[in-house]
């Protein structure tokens, strides 16, 4: 994957890091540097932006300069948050539903190209309807379908930008096929592929990668392989792991950050091996942890760990809401998640 600001070339798999309005949650930019990201390019969904609009229009420099995103680090304007979910029922041809902190705000072409404009991101997500659940209508999934390749096709006729365009169908066969194959038609430059999940906790909990896997596979055989292939969405692990076996290539970070929001470790064991992957998530808020002196993960080489934080000393911070605890976990769990992709890239290589 190349980095169209910098033209920095990425190994994949790789994984984007997510943030909030620009911003890795509970980490200033000095403090994100501790976490070895390998500068990948940042995702910034619209939901959490949007009521931004005006600010930024006035500021005139963009979102970027705006929100003071460090110069190395391009970003990804993003259509859904992989940490909220969509609500579904909300789509129709007036625009796709946003839901923003002042409230829902309907999307349409020419809102969304007035954004680009004033936000100037040199990669952005086109405009696409997800709404598209595992029993959503045929009549559904079909307007999804049609109103996202007529909202990419606006969006193509803005110059200069790296698109990554939505592929959508949701779990229906002829629509997956038809939005597979219309997009690969189009002059983009990457494939997100969505409507398979609804974004936000469910996809924790609930994506099975299992549930998707042939149509994946039909999907990703109708779509160039020179153009890397997306799924944004918190997953764990395993689903990473299974999901790059079916050929997708670019993630993003909110899983390490849904752990940390819920006060949780990730951890893996001591000798890393994708064909045995073995990794944890410790609940530092169960009482277990009141008198465990050891760090978050013995072998991890984050901030955290190496500073001899344990595990009772976040347990104590947790219970007692400090903010330094959520800055300390996600220290950690970037950490970790990063380090996995980086492992994972080494074993492929090599296998
Ligand atoms: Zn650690």
């Amino acid at each position: 994957m190349q980095n169209g600001a910098s033209n920095q070339v990425y190994e994949t798999p790789v994984c984007l890091q997510y943030t909030e309005s620009g911003v890795i949650p509970h980490l200033c930019w000095e403090l994100s540097s501790l976490i070895n990201d390998e500068n990948s390019p940042l995702i910034v969904s619209l939901s959490k932006t949007i009521i931004m609009k005006n600010a930024v229009q006035t500021f005139g420099k963009g979102f970027a300069k705006y929100a003071n995103i460090p110069e190395n680090r391009p970003f990804i304007l993003t259509v859904n948050d992989s940490l909220q979910a969509i609500k579904s029922g909300q789509n129709d041809k007036l625009g796709v539903a946003v839901w923003t902190p002042g409230g829902r705000q309907k999307i349409n072409s020419e809102n969304f190209t007035e954004l680009i404009s004033i936000f100037k991101p040199k990669m952005f997500v086109s405009l696409c309807d997800s709404d598209t659940p595992i029993d959503a209508t045929v009549k559904r999934v079909d307007r999804s379908v049609t109103r996202t390749l007529s909202y990419l096709d606006d969006c193509l006729s803005l110059k200069d930008n790296i698109v990554f365009a939505a592929v959508e169908g949701g779990f229906k066969k002829k629509q997956r096929m038809f939005s597979a194959e219309e997009t690969a038609k189009r002059d983009v430059h990457a494939f997100v592929i969505d409507g398979f999940h609804m974004y936000g906790e469910e996809t924790v909990e609930k994506f099975d990668t299992s549930d998707v896997k042939q149509l994946l596979k039909e999907t990703l055989n109708l779509l160039p392989r020179d153009k890397p292939r997306v799924m944004f969405g918190a997953f764990n692990p395993k689903t990473v792991l299974e999901l790059i076996h079916l050929g997708i290539d670019i993630f993003d970070s909110s899983y390490a950050c849904f752990l940390t929001e819920r006060g949780m470790a990730l951890t893996f064991s001591d000798s890393f091996d994708i064909s045995n992957l073995n990794f944890q998530t410790l609940n530092l808020l169960e009482k277990d942890y009141v008198e465990d002196f050891k760090p978050l993960s013995e072998k991890c080489e984050c901030y955290t760990c190496k500073n001899n934080f344990t595990r009772a000393y976040i347990n104590h911070l947790l219970n007692t809401k400090e903010m330094l605890a959520y800055v300390l976990l996600n220290l950690h769990n970037l950490h970790e998640y990063y380090e996995f992709f980086r492992n994972v890239r080494k074993q492929l290589s090599i296998s």
